[in-house]
């Protein structure tokens, strides 16, 4: 299971459609007259500049590699917050997925409707809603983006099959497992059960900072692909400079035993300055020394805080709407949050279309994890 690891750096067409035609050259399933499905990273309505999303170009070499052999191909993604179809239609012309899929000739997909999954050996949550657009799906493509991430540090390949999951009802998983291991043990059991037949990830422009709605484009120049996600992550993290111990995804892979030994077609070079890491990183771990019984509640004092900036607000109501804890309201249009019952999962800051929300971190926690740059 080779990882492929083109160094690119721009969005340039012919480029991407020659890294994508090597990337597959290794793919042995018949594709002609399959459903072939790409599940990009659509977080929000956003323009590809700001790196939110995966980038049109990416997809529109994959989906007409995939067209040009005789598939049907169709892109999607569940976005966070309440999902409606005037508003994924609006997030599909404005990141640009639109325009990809007419060039490609592949479809966009138009239906949340979705299907109760069981994962009868989870450890975390065993069922939930899953859109049908996968579960029906030949060929699953995970088209994702190199971007930080507020809650898991990082997010790449595993960390984008979470949208697959239906609309609102990601929020209720933050909500049931709200310590960032439990969760990353989750995102890890899901990507297993969907079992994408291959792994992308856009990492040309990545993003740094406060991930994964609020940071800033980070120019890296690769473009990563391989059957195997929790070895991609790691390489992506390889060349981000994102330290293993602070992804909480890959401790839970390594733990399953599912980060292999791979080839590596292309070279593995890290970036000369590592990527700036977001302000919302929780304490995963503390000292030995401090007594079992005393950590549950020393870890939950830890937690940062979502900031809300009124300045910057425009009171548009969406980290409302998809706060799991219920704990933000609009009042004179700008939002108010109220710190009891917030469980810092920084569902708020991902939808956030102006960057207005921040992170406030416990001074105590400095001591525990000092901030990265
Ligand atoms: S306020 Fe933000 S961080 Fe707190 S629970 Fe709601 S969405 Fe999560
Ligand atoms: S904080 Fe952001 S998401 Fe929330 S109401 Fe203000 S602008 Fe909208």
């Amino acid at each position: 299971m080779p990882i492929h690891i083109f160094h690119i750096e721009t969005y340039d067409a012919e480029a991407i459609s020659h890294a994508v035609e090597e990337m597959f050259s290794d793919f042995r399933i018949p594709v002609k007259g399959k459903n072939v499905v790409l599940k990009v990273n659509l977080l929000r309505k956003a323009a590809p500049d700001q790196a939110v999303t995966t980038h049109p170009a990416v997809v529109e070499a994959v989906a007409s590699y995939f067209t040009k052999r005789g598939a049907r191909v169709t892109i999607a993604d569940s976005p966070g917050g309440p999902s409606h179809l005037g508003q994924l239609m609006s997030s599909y012309r404005t990141s640009g997925m639109e325009k990809a899929a007419k060039n490609s000739g592949a479809s966009l997909n138009r239906s949340l409707r979705s299907k109760i999954v069981t994962l009868s050996n989870s450890a975390t949550l065993r069922e939930f809603p899953v859109l049908h657009v996968f579960t029906e799906a030949d060929i699953l493509i995970n088209v994702a983006k190199l971007k930080t991430h507020g809650m898991m540090t990082y997010t790449g390949a595993v960390k984008n099959l979470f949208g697959v999951i239906a609309g609102l009802a990601k929020a209720s998983h933050h909500f049931r497992l709200q310590e960032p291991l439990p969760f990353a043990q989750h995102l890890v059991e899901l990507a297993e059960y969907v079992d994408a037949d291959y792994h992308i990830i856009d990492g040309i422009v990545a993003m740094e900072g406060n991930g994964p709605g609020g940071g800033d484009p980070r120019a890296c120049g690769v473009l990563l692909g391989s059957q195997n996600p929790h070895s991609l992550d790691k390489v992506a993290c390889e060349i981000a400079g994102i330290p293993f111990k602070k992804v909480p995804t890959l401790l839970i892979a390594e733990k399953m035993n599912l980060l292999k030994d791979s080839e590596f077609i292309g070279e593995l070079r890290p970036l000369a300055r590592p990527f700036t890491l977001p302000d919302s990183l929780s304490v995963t771990f503390l000292p030995s020394w401090i007594p079992a019984a005393l950590r549950q509640a020393l870890l939950s004092r830890l937690r940062p805080l979502p900031a809300f900036h009124h300045n910057i607000c425009i009171g548009c109501g969406k980290c409302a709407d998809i706060c799991p804890a219920e704990v933000i309201s609009i009042v004179n249009s700008k939002a108010h949050h109220t710190v009891k019952g917030c469980i810092s999962c920084f569902c708020c800051a991902e939808v956030c279309p102006v960057k207005a929300i921040g992170a406030h971190r416990p001074l105590l926690s400095q001591l525990f994890e000092p901030k990265s740059k």
